[in-house]
């Protein structure tokens, strides 16, 4: 019999429950992925993740292939082409991995009515996207955690279950027809420093963390220069690595850093059975506020294009579209200077993350924008990072700065946060904005508008 294992957020071979159950159930197996117009329509689809993805798939078909099987890659309604391979092939089961955003539920909803109309069951997979499934531990009185605090004691006290080997050999059904791999040349718009996908790079990037990262992680992972986190983040999201091998292997890795590093993937998870509890959030307030949001698209643009005049924050924003990635804390500020400072629409922020954020993820990223806006589950919603401060504590020696701004290079020291400080004739010869706005307005205003004047 055949079994399709139809890949989703879970581009492996290693440690793939998916997978894994559907080589126990079928003599063959249809490894398949779709390139779904929902998606698409959705504004998913940006360059920098579709580059990644072209990797990602590239990589699952040579891993496939050395173990005598193949990918088979459609484009087009989801629904509709996995009815086809499994009408085409006879298969009696698709295997698919949990997923907790509202298009994954529906995507869920409408294979299982459509498979059974043809005697094709869905079995859909827990523990494969995050390591705690949501709602697999909820508190007395909810359906999910609102606080991370008590949702991590009880995820830490879970049991993981096991890690799965990759299989040895898969066996495809001849005949089937599949497009063309997507090539990652072929994207035009991507950022010029852009990550590469795919399932070796990211093992690759995983064996490199453990022996030489993860030790500094406790003590290292907010400062900016340093650049000591693990950016396994883009490999997290497209399942090239799985949550749980790298829980197992973090908690199992002997010195410091692996608490502290398993606690983030904590917060993953958390993140994750907030959106699967309440699909609503990755638009709506989580925490409904009835902000009354300033509107200027000039502000947003120069948030976007990292000419606020706050360096730290310009740094970041410019990191972003270079990489199509960004430091942890930088994301934090960014989000905050945003939402708090400029006091516009988070929603703003976030879908500019997810234009050009590799790793962009409706969970972690709506739900962190919420957090750090004060819509969210931060239990200190109205908490305002100050930009130079916290540029001064995290890039003490401005190096984070100078690199991603290198109008400012001249400028030595943790000076380079406070460029308006200098004198007149010395501030003309750098070509830097001033700050859009003063911190104390920003903060006056932001507390009249949230009550706390
Ligand atoms: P590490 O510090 O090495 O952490 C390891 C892993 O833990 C990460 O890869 C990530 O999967 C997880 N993790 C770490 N911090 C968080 C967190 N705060 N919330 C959830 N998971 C976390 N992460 C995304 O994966 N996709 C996003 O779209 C995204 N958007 C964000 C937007 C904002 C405004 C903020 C404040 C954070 C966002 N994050 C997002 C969370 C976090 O910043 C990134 O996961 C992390 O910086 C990625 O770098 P890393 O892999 O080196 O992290």
């Amino acid at each position: 019999s055949v079994s399709i294992c139809l890949f989703t957020a879970d581009l492996r071979l290693h440690d793939n429950p998916v997978l894994h159950a559907a080589l126990r159930s079928g003599a063959q197996v249809v490894p398949l992925f779709v390139r779904d117009d929902g998606v698409r329509a959705a504004g998913f689809d940006v360059p920098n993740r579709r580059a990644f993805l072209a990797d990602c798939l590239a990589d699952l078909d040579a891993g496939l292939r050395e173990r005598g099987g193949r990918l088979v890659l459609r484009s087009g309604d989801v629904v509709a082409e996995v009815c086809s391979v499994a009408a085409a092939t006879g298969a009696r089961a698709v295997h698919l991995a949990a997923g907790v955003s509202a298009y994954a539920r529906r995507r869920e909803e409408r294979l299982r009515t459509a498979l059974a109309a043809a005697g094709c069951a869905l079995e859909v997979h827990d523990a494969v996207v995050t390591v705690v499934p949501p709602g697999a531990q909820v508190p007395q009185k909810s359906d999910h955690f609102a606080v991370f605090a008590p949702y991590f004691r009880r995820w830490q006290d879970t049991g993981v279950r096991e890690v799965l080997r990759a299989p040895r050999a898969v066996s495809v059904p001849e005949g089937l027809g599949s497009d063309a791999l997507p090539d990652r040349r072929k994207t035009a718009g991507l950022s010029p420093g852009l990550a590469t996908g795919g399932e070796r790079e990211g093992r690759r990037r995983l064996t490199s963390w453990l022996r030489g990262g993860l030790d500094a992680y406790e003590d290292d992972a907010s400062a900016l220069a340093g650049d000591a986190t693990s950016r396994l983040s883009p490999h997290l999201h497209f399942g090239t690595l799985s949550a749980t091998e790298l829980c197992h292997r973090a908690r199992a890795h002997p010195g410091p850093g692996g608490d502290a590093f398993v606690r983030q993937l904590a917060w993953r998870d958390f993140h994750h059975q907030v959106l699967a509890a309440r699909p609503r959030t990755a638009s709506a307030d989580y925490r409904p506020r009835h902000d009354r949001w300033r509107r200027d698209e000039k502000e947003a643009q120069a948030w976007r294009e990292g000419r606020t005049g706050y360096p730290v924050i310009d740094a970041a924003m410019r990191q972003l579209a270079h990489e199509g990635w960004m430091h942890g804390r930088a994301r934090m500020l960014a989000a905050s200077f945003l939402s708090k400072t400029l006091y516009l629409d988070w929603r703003i922020g976030a879908r500019h993350f997810l234009d050009l954020l590799v790793d962009g993820d409706v969970a972690n990223n709506q739900l962190n924008w919420q957090w750090v806006a004060g819509t969210g589950t931060d239990t200190r919603p109205n908490r305002v990072l100050n930009p130079v401060l916290q540029g001064k504590r995290h890039d003490p020696q401005g190096a984070y700065v100078r690199r991603w701004l290198p109008e400012l290079a001249g400028l030595g020291g943790s000076a380079v946060h406070e460029p308006w400080k200098l004198p007149g004739p010395e501030r003309a010869r750098y070509d830097y904005p001033d700050p859009l706005i003063e911190l104390p307005d920003a903060a006056a205003r932001f507390k009249q508008a949230r009550g706390l004047a």
